[in-house]
This record gives C-alpha cells, structure tokens and sequence, in this order.
C-alpha cells in the first residue's frame, strides 16, 4: 500500500510541494502544513491501526520501535526505512502523579514524562523527522550542507545529536546567556558550530530565518516553521490515547512558547479521530509563563487580537518567547478543542514545580508552569475531581539543575521559596545530629 503526505498552503488546495523540496512558506508567505492521503488511511481499519500500532510498540524491528516510526504512515511515509534516523524517541512513560493529585485534588493526574528522551526533552520526537527528511534528500542528491536552527536550548540539543548521528553537520544559533549549561554544553559535545548570539531568541529566529532564506546556499530550516517536526511532535497525544488502551483523557495540559507543540498536540489527536480511533476530544490547555505570554493576551481577547510581546526572563527558559511562529495554527487548534490558556508567575511555576518533586516526579519549569496551570483550573472548578488530566512534562529536570539549586538555595529571582529543602550543616557531632533527625520526624513527611 502506498500512502502520501505533502506540504500544503492552508489558503491554496492547488499548491503542494514534495516533503523533500527545500520549501517553507506558501506563495502567500503562510506557513505550509503536511498534508496526508487520508482516503489512502481509511482503506485500514481503525481497530486494524491500533492493532498495528500495538504490534510495533516498544519492539525491535527498525524503525518501528520508536514511539514515531511505529506510526510512520501517520508521520512520513515518504522516507525509505534506510534513511530514518532514529533513536527509539517516543514511548516515554506516563507516571501516575497519584499523590501529588490527592494534594491537588485531582484523583486521575497523569505526568507523561517526555523528558526522559535521548536527549532530555521533547524536541526527539519532531527531530527524528526533520533529520531523517534530509537524509533522505541527501540521498537524492539535493545540495544540502547543514541544517541550522535557533533555539533556546532544547531544539539545538536534539537537531545537534540526530545531525550527529546521520553524519550531518549542524549550526545552532543560541541566545547568550539564556539556556542552561546543560543544554548549551550538549551541542557543543555533538560538534555542532555553536553561535551565541547577544540577542533574546526572537532574534536568533531572525538571523536563522535570513541565513537559510536563501534556497541555493544548501543551509536547511529546522525550526517548528518547518512542519516535518509538527508530523513527529503530533505522536504525543496519540501515544497518550495509546497508552490509555485508546480511552481518551479529559484534559491536555502542555507548556508553550512557540506553540508548534500546542499545534502538533491537536493535530494527532484529529487524525485519531478522523479517522475513527477514537470517538471524541480531550480540551487542550496551553500554559505560559507570565513572563512570555503573547498567546494568553490574545486568549483574554477572545482570540480577537494578537500583538507580539518583547519575551520577559523566566525560569522556564525554554518557553521565553514573544513572538511565537506557530501562534495562527495554535490558535486555530485550541478553537477547535475547546481550548484554554492559562499562565503561571515565576512564584506559581517554582513552588508548583518543587511541590510535584516532593511527591517522587522530577519536573523542569516548563512542566513547573503546566503544574501551576492544572491547579489553578482546579482550583478555579474548570478541571473536576474525577476528571483524567494529563500533563505533558517536557523535558527532563537534570536539565534543569541550577534552577532546582537556585530555588532551594532561595535564590530564584522573584521568588520566594515554599518548599527550599537546603541541605543541614552539622558538625559531625552524634547528638546534634539525632536532635536534626527527631525534629524533621517530628514535622512528618514533607
Ligand atoms: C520547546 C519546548 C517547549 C514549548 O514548545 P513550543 O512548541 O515551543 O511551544 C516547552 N518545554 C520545553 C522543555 C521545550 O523544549
């Protein structure tokens, strides 16, 4: 069976390109979208899908163990199997937040720790499918010299080690001073030129933007205006319903900054339901630090007007953005699931965050700020007792560490710490030590 995808302009039917044309915008300057045979879909079954999909899950005939590649025919089906450059991304587990629920008042929080990836965030998902896309061109024999993108922080991780491991050399432009170490030094591990550039993210997108604009120069786009990565980001929520024996949750909740994700969340979820996997829609909440809230504003108008911000330092530094690509498809997205977006303070992502870590999880600050968001939609009534709420947990909190040291050691800007855990300093001295340990028993768990 052969089946197709294309990018597609969203206001031309007509005008369609291959998946390996070097091609970002439409005629009109409108972001493409991959499209899909979906007449070429149905002629499979749903339950024959799921029974597909099931087979694959986890297993070791390449690429189909990846949490992606088990639905290549979903994602890419144009790529031949020789050129996937995988590194079983996806398949990442859901973790029962059973006492942090009980805390919050939810009796069915789930955390789906995407974090916990080859190289600690989410940005797998989609990069397995723009790096396997250009080995695929390479193999054509397009001209293509590198692949380049602006980050802050995550992206430059996973385009730098997929690049790597295809043998592909990679660019990432990063604003100075502005991601973790550990996100900074991963890039620089996998060889990639690393330019750090005096600017906040929406400036590093600005160059990147100019330095790839020129088609003949063989320097490829791989940011979330290339929509490859949206079709390897959308196995999110399908691996969620997955997971769930294909029962859908009542609630998404998901970090965004430049809301490709947001975007890509909806649209696996759609193609689920078109095509009859499952037989109704989550709500789609979108939360954003208070710091970097463009979509929020917009939200509080109804959707009725957007205007981009210049992006405040937040923690949740992955998320520091103020002029979103994705801001139109994400809109059109939350419209369509009965969307929300919420926002959290730098106070509200940091205790929410060190809250969910006293209760065994292990939360970056994007997560932090999904968290802050969920209780406030307890809170406030929206999400109830007995619903299912996931959130999407984005990257791993080793990532993270400084901000986690920061918050314990009280050093968090605009922060107060509810829950610092420092360290007791103690002279080795036994009865000084038993009084330590009888007052915390004392106070019970914490
Ligand atoms: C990229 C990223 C996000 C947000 O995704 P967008 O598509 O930019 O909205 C959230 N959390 C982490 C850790 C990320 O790396």
């Amino acid at each position: 069976m052969s089946y197709r995808a294309w990018f597609a302009a969203q206001d031309d039917a007509e005008e369609r390109y291959p998946l390996t044309d070097v091609v970002y915008y439409s005629r009109s300057g409108g972001l493409l979208e991959v499209q899909h045979d979906m007449a070429e879909l149905r002629t499979r079954s749903a339950s024959e899908w799921k029974q597909l999909f099931e087979q694959r899950w986890m297993r070791t005939r390449w690429p189909y163990g990846s949490g992606v590649w088990g639905k290549k025919e979903w994602v890419c089906p144009t790529v031949a199997d020789e050129n996937v450059v995988s590194m079983f991304e996806g398949g990442t587990n859901l973790f029962w937040a059973e006492r942090l629920g009980r805390e919050l008042g939810v009796d069915d929080l789930w955390i789906k720790l995407c974090g916990n990836s080859h190289t600690g965030s989410f940005k797998d998902l989609g990069m397995t499918v723009l790096i396997s896309v250009v080995k695929q061109m390479i193999a054509d024999g397009k001209p293509i010299r590198a692949v380049a993108c602006a980050s802050t922080g995550d992206t430059s991780a996973a385009l730098a080690a997929y690049g790597a491991a295809a043998g592909i050399p990679t660019i990432v432009f990063l604003p100075k001073g502005k991601v973790s170490t550990a996100q900074l030094v991963q890039p620089i591990a996998h060889g990639a030129l690393v330019l750090a550039l005096d600017t906040d993210f929406d400036g590093c997108m600005k160059v990147v933007r100019a330095v790839t604009s020129d088609v003949e120069n063989g320097i490829y786009l791989a940011n979330s205006l290339n929509s490859l990565r949206i079709e390897g980001q959308k196995t999110v929520g399908i691996e969620i319903c997955q997971q769930f024996d294909w029962e859908v949750p009542d609630w998404i909740v998901i970090p965004g900054g430049n809301l490709g994700n947001t975007a890509a969340l909806g649209k696996g979820m759609q193609m689920m339901y078109e095509l009859g996997l499952i037989d109704r829609l989550p709500r789609i909440v979108c939360a954003q630090a208070e710091n970097a809230n463009p979509l929020y504003r917009a939200y509080r108008t109804g959707f009725t007007e957007y205007t981009p911000i210049q992006a405040q330092n937040t923690a949740a530094s992955a998320i520091q953005i103020g002029d979103p690509v994705s801001i139109n498809r994400a809109i059109r997205i939350l419209q369509q699931f009965d969307g929300i977006v919420e926002q959290a303070s730098e106070q509200e992502l940091a205790d929410a965050s060190a809250l969910a870590d006293r209760t065994g999880a292990y939360t970056c600050p994007h997560t932090g700020v999904a968290l802050a968001a969920t209780m406030k939609l307890v809170r406030n009534g929206t999400i109830k007792r007995s619903d299912r709420v996931i959130v999407v947990s984005t990257a791993h909190g080793l990532k993270f560490s400084r901000f986690k040291v920061d918050y314990h050691e009280h050093m968090l800007r605009e922060v107060s710490s509810s829950y610092a855990n420092p360290p007791v300093e103690l002279p080795p001295d036994i009865d000084a030590v038993r009084r330590v340990i009888e007052e915390r028993m004392e106070l019970g768990v914490q």
